[in-house]
């Protein structure tokens, strides 16, 4: 299988070549040349894999599919070192669980910074491991977080051979819990720095560093953003999981809701789809941050300035762009490149918005990739939180709930189960449950006391050059 770029300008490369790198050279995103189909027969494999086998074994063979550079029994070695019940909390790693109606939840967030980041983060660090001792090379990754996917990151590559971690985060502005995780950590390759200053302040910040190539190859800077095709390739696993759990036989249909920010998740399920599992609808639900919704409603993208991004209280959410939208645009345009480029590197650019409303081939968005969208703000948030804890006895963070909102009005097909993906555990955004509920989540025990366990952190002005003078005492330079 070899790997294209969604702007049409980039050589063909293999798996491991665009696993260490971000974007395409052109700018562009990369994507597999075909999707590979799975026909019934092998989704009746698939199914007796994850029943008899596991998550592991499932996951091994989704992901032989897409990658021929790494040996088959290096890749299943990978995918069992990762696919743990120590590590994931259950042997089905993923189990879904039963709301109302028709309705599922599909647990995706029992690994270890309980949110789904970890499905990929965890397959991300193992690989990344192994293809850098192969080259005899070491990466180190720069960052940006305002919570989740620093921590999953860091919770990905602690320890890992070849690796090294530097993520700055807003100082102070996470929630105690979530930096209590990153900063607890007291693994040599994790370098926390905490930034005065804003979330974008950081990401301007790797940015810069990012744009100084000389620095950047000479300390061999990278990234694990949610651009990454193999984070995206671990995620379209827990779609097929969660189809046949749901489902006992293949004339069966599921739809799923995605919680969306970035659009990595909800496209993982557009590629599970493209593969030819039976997926009637991909709903995409935002927050206040509606870029998303107001395409599949209208046709027009458009990027919100940062005076535009509203702060909600499911902030994983909270996008003014969604990175991952120009892998899907390019399916939809019949995958060509020249337009794809002109819609994301000519137009956005310029006005911030491009509008497909007047094309026939917009209405395909839904009639022939699936897609439904919706919208929850944060007092649908509240009430969802609180009804389903009332009724149902279940407390959900506050990403699912916004999806939980938005699948209800989605669910139609009482023969159809809905599945909604849990993308968080509340106890990682438990100010709010307190706000809906009148009391706090309950908090796994191996999460007991993290505040008070020392912290491994290093505060610094918002400054690019103290950050790369951080990075220089801390690494060796490639030669
Ligand atoms: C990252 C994240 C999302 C959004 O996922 P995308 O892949 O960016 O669409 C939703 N919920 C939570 C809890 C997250 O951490």
């Amino acid at each position: 299988m070899l790997y294209i770029s969604t702007r049409g300008h980039a050589d063909r490369k293999h798996f491991c070549d665009i696993l260490l790198e971000g974007l395409a050279p052109d700018g562009g995103l990369y994507l597999p040349e075909h999707y590979p189909q799975v026909s019934d027969a092998m989704l009746t494999k698939l199914r007796k894999a994850y029943h008899e086998q596991g998550y592991a074994e499932l996951a091994f063979q989704i992901l032989s599919l897409y990658i021929d550079d790494i040996p088959a029994a290096d890749l299943k070695a990978l995918c069992a070192k990762t696919y743990t019940a120590e590590v994931f909390g259950t042997g089905e790693i993923v189990p879904l669980r039963h709301l109302e109606d028709g309705l599922w939840l599909e647990a995706l967030s029992n690994g270890p910074t309980l949110a789904f980041k970890d499905m990929a983060m965890q397959l991300l660090g193992n690989l990344f491991e192994y293809e850098l001792n192969r080259r005899g090379e070491e990466l180190n990754i720069l960052g940006a977080t305002s919570g989740d996917t620093g921590s999953a990151a860091e919770y990905a590559m602690r320890g890992k051979k070849g690796v090294r971690v530097f993520m700055t985060s807003p100082h102070g502005r996470m929630s105690a819990f979530q930096q209590a995780q990153m900063f607890s950590l007291q693994d040599e390759n994790i370098h926390n720095i905490a930034i005065e200053g804003v979330f974008d302040d950081c990401q301007d910040i790797v940015k810069a560093v990012s744009n100084d190539l000389a620095f950047k190859r000479k300390y061999k800077i990278g990234t694990v953003n949610s651009i990454n095709w193999a984070r995206l390739l671990a995620q379209v696993v827990y779609y097929f999981a969660g189809y046949i759990q749901a489902t006992e036989t293949n004339d069966q249909k599921v739809s799923f809701t995605v919680p969306s920010g970035n659009f990595g998740n909800v496209c993982a399920g557009h590629v599970a789809r493209m593969m030819g599992l039976p997926i009637d609808k991909l709903v995409v639900a935002t927050n206040e941050n509606d870029v998303l919704d107001e395409f599949f409603r209208t046709g027009a993208y458009r990027v919100r300035a940062a005076a535009d991004t509203h702060e909600t209280s499911s902030p994983s959410m909270d996008i003014s762009k969604a990175s991952n939208f120009e892998r899907f645009i390019f399916d939809l345009l019949g995958r060509n490149g020249q337009r794809t480029n002109a819609l994301f590197a000519k137009a956005l650019p310029a006005y911030g918005r491009f509008d497909l409303s007047a094309e026939p081939l917009f209405a395909e968005a839904a009639t022939k990739y699936g897609f439904e969208s919706g919208k929850s703000t944060h007092a649908d948030r509240l009430a969802t939180i609180k009804d389903n804890f009332e009724r149902h006895g279940v407390t959900i963070d506050t990403h699912t709930a916004d999806g939980v909102k938005v699948a209800r009005e989605h669910h139609q097909d009482p023969k159809v189960p809905m599945i909604v993906l849990e993308t968080a555990l509340p106890i990682k955004f438990a100010e709010t449950i307190v706000e809906a509920l009148g009391h706090a989540p309950e908090r796994p025990a191996k999460f007991a006391g993290i505040e008070d366990l020392p912290k491994r952190v290093q505060v610094m002005p918002a400054n690019v050059q103290l950050v790369k003078q951080y990075i220089e005492r801390h690494c060796t330079p490639a030669l």
